[in-house]
């Protein structure tokens, strides 16, 4: 008998009959003699329409009220969860982050988790209760609601496996499993039966939706166990686990793209120490997540910046980025949503060399421009323009052979 939390997105939860589905994947795991946590999303699509409701309003919204109303998707499809487990004979309870509570700390849409108290669920699972709990919200010490950031009930998911340590955390979606690249846009793609925390990790951080990256990091701190599992069919999925002699030993070991990330360029700032502070202190401030930074070389002592924040944040940075540039003399900034980041991820390219080249090589005789480009030390990542996203994910998924299945070899 163990303590398993499964959580299921979106599309898991989308109508009744995808309800009473993941209801009977409930009860079955209880059935086993398990104690059965379930974390649920909003149904498909309905934090989207949340949030043009809101944009439809304003282009800047109240955050604190922001947070209050993209929240409520999840209490949604937890009491119908709940209802639907409850109609099948089966007993269930559904909570929210304020009833639990899940403590975060104070920072509206991209909240992160502190603490979770366990004291009701433990109780609600020893009388029996599959308990389901509301992913994506937190709340502060005031008990004002804060969400977790786009793809956050994977946090939620993980951050309670690891408080109530659990046996075991299946994320039930849309795809069996973790592959080299989105299935959905790569036939080609091959599921991964195993990952490392480290990969799955920059994949996360790289823009695969599959996992959200801090449910990794999570995971990986606390050692959490992890399984990806398809809600629609019964395949095994993927495990991400520690690394070790089961890791995969190729150099490049999946292909990413993010089409959630915009633009901004400030050209002609002064090159002259603090100005980059000047520039990204009050984007910090503002919670705005700062991804590439890209400083051109200085001619006759100015210089242009460019950098990337989500396409969510655009509004927000481009008013806060207009105001240093009008301190640093006026200078008109421009911004493009139109872009896409493409990465490359693997352990392996520690060591490997010409890792690089060959991409910007798959890139070009695609005919495709590289705008920015950023490296980490098992990353490569180049922005480029976001029509070309789906040819240079596939051209770049065959340029590194990542449909022939790697031999597994002992990791020195
Ligand atoms: P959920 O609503 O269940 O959280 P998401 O849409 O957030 O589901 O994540 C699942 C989606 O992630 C898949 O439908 C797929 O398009 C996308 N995805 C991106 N990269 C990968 C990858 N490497 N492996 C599997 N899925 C991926
Ligand atoms: N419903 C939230 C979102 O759409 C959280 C999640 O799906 O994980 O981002
Ligand atoms: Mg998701």
């Amino acid at each position: 008998m163990g303590l398993i939390v499964q959580k299921f997105g979106g599309t898991s939860v989308a109508n009744l009959e995808r309800i009473r589905e993941v209801a009977n994947r409930a009860l079955k795991a209880q059935q086993k003699g398990n104690q059965v946590v379930v974390v649920v999303s909003a149904m498909a699509g309905e934090t989207n329409r949340l949030i043009k409701l809101a944009l439809e309003i304003t282009e800047l919204p109240d955050l604190r009220e922001y947070d209050a109303l993209i929240s409520t998707g999840e209490n949604v499809s937890a009491a119908l969860l709940a209802i639907t487990i409850n109609r099948m004979g089966g007993k269930a309870h559904s909570l929210t982050a304020y009833q639990v509570p899940i403590y975060v700390e104070d920072s509206f849409k991209d909240a992160r988790i502190k603490k979770i108290e366990t004291q009701k669920i433990r109780k609600l699972l020893k009388a029996g209760y599959i308990v389901i709990v509301t992913g994506f919200q937190g709340i502060d010490e005031e008990g004002n609601v804060h969400t977790l950031g786009r793809g956050g009930s994977d946090t939620s998911a993980v951050a309670l496996s690891a408080a109530l340590k659990a046996d075991l955390c299946e994320i039930y979606t849309d795809v069996d499993g973790i592959y080299t690249t989105d299935p959905n846009i790569c036939p080609e793609a091959r599921k991964i039966e195993w990952i490392s925390y480290e990969e799955i990790m920059e994949m996360a951080s790289a823009g695969a939706k599959v996992l959200h990256i801090r449910s990794v990091e999570i995971a990986k701190n606390y050692g959490v166990k992890l399984a990806v599992l398809s809600s629609f069919e019964n395949l095994p999925g993927t495990i991400v686990g520690e690394g070790g002699e089961k890791m995969e030993k190729t150099i490049v070991s999946a292909v990413t793209y993010d089409k959630n990330e915009a633009k901004i360029t400030i050209p002609r700032v002064p090159d002259r120490p603090g100005i980059a502070a000047m520039i990204f202190k009050p984007l910090g401030e503002a919670n705005i997540v700062v991804d590439m930074i890209v400083q051109n070389a200085s001619e006759q002592g100015y210089t242009d910046i460019t950098f990337t924040v989500r396409k969510e944040d655009l509004a927000r940075a481009k008013k806060i980025t207009e105001e240093v540039a009008k301190k640093l003399g006026g200078r008109e900034i421009t911004t493009d949503p139109n872009i896409a980041k493409l990465s490359i991820v693997g352990v392996g390219m520690r060591t490997a060399s010409g890792v690089a080249a060959k991409m910007f090589d798959t890139l070009a005789k695609a005919g495709i421009n590289i705008q920015m480009i950023s490296t980490s030390e098992i990353k490569i990542s180049c922005v480029i323009e976001d029509k070309f996203t789906e040819l240079a994910v596939r051209e770049l998924h065959s340029a590194f052979e990542l449909a022939k299945k790697p031999s597994r070899k002992k990791q020195k």
